[in-house]
């Protein structure tokens, strides 16, 4: 005689017992799912890649702000870019206070002490206007050397800054080579004369 299958205390079918096994592990797997999605969301910020740092503001900066302990690179919990700057959020291994680390000095625009600027940002979009390169050749050296990118928006920002400064640059070199110029046809008149 075939022995009858309960379920909970009662006899049930082979066939609907499959099926309800079959439910009950579908919807173990979905919440297995759910919940490593859920592990995966909460994970901190992974700090991968390469940085532009001032390295003496960033061994300055590496102390706890409860102990005063220095802070190692090795407990970063997060971090907050900002063009080619960056604030750490390091751990202390000795209060577990978290403290926000700056990798680069900063400084105001316009005398407008509410406009801070990254000198590292300044500095690189300024080298790259110098170069003749815009945001997009930028981001294609920045992604060669696996340092995060920046965005148009804020190329153009930075550029704002340092256009009026590449001006002035350019007509100090202009007015320069034109006095240099004069100068020369000064001191060569008599040969040019002779030329004549
Ligand atoms: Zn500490």
């Amino acid at each position: 005689m075939e022995t009858r299958l309960r379920y909970k205390g009662k006899f049930i079918k082979k066939k609907v017992l499959e099926k309800k096994i079959k439910i009950r592990e579908s919807a173990h797997k979905r919440i297995t799912n759910k919940l490593e999605n859920e592990t995966e969301s909460v994970k901190p910020n992974l700090i991968e890649g390469s940085r532009v740092v001032e390295l003496t503001e960033l061994g300055k900066n590496l102390k706890c702000c409860r102990c005063n302990d220095v802070l190692c690179l090795d407990n970063i919990i997060d971090e907050i870019r900002t063009g080619l700057h960056s604030i750490l959020k390091v751990k202390c291994i000795n209060c577990n206070a978290i403290t926000r680390v700056s990798t680069g000095k900063s400084h105001v625009i316009n005398n407008d002490n509410k406009c801070k600027h990254f000198d590292s940002t300044t500095g690189v979009v300024l080298g790259a206007i110098h170069a003749g390169y815009g945001c997009t050749g930028l981001n294609k050296i920045f992604a060669c050397a696996n340092i995060p990118t920046i965005s148009p928006k804020l190329f153009k920002r930075y550029e704002r800054e340092v256009g009026p400064a590449i001006e002035k640059s350019a007509h100090q070199s202009c007015e320069k080579a034109a006095k240099e110029e004069r100068q020369l046809v000064n001191d060569n008149i008599e040969k040019l004369c002779a030329f004549l």
